[in-house]
């Protein structure tokens, strides 16, 4: 588990909310339900990358600027 917004691991358990695990971000109080994408990514992350592909970035342009590998994005296009 890490935040999706500043990707800390310093997670903490914040109760349940409509039956799935709550989770808060010790370092910037982020809020955020457990989540589960290829890989890890966040869904924010996977919509970015998508939208650099769409806007005409190369996989290894993406790569570069959202650190998240090409065969991933790849993989997130199909
Ligand atoms: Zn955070």
């Amino acid at each position: 588990m890490e935040c999706p917004r500043c990707n800390s691991h310093h997670i903490r358990k914040n109760g349940k909310q409509r039956g799935k695990q709550n989770y808060i971000c010790a370092d910037c109080g982020r809020q955020f339900i457990e989540y589960h994408n290829h890989k890890g990514y966040s869904d924010e992350i996977k919509r970015e990358c998508l939208e650099m592909y769409v806007n005409g970035s190369g996989f290894r342009a993406i790569e570069r600027v959202k650190k998240v590998h090409h065969t991933t994005v790849i993989y997130w296009v199909k």
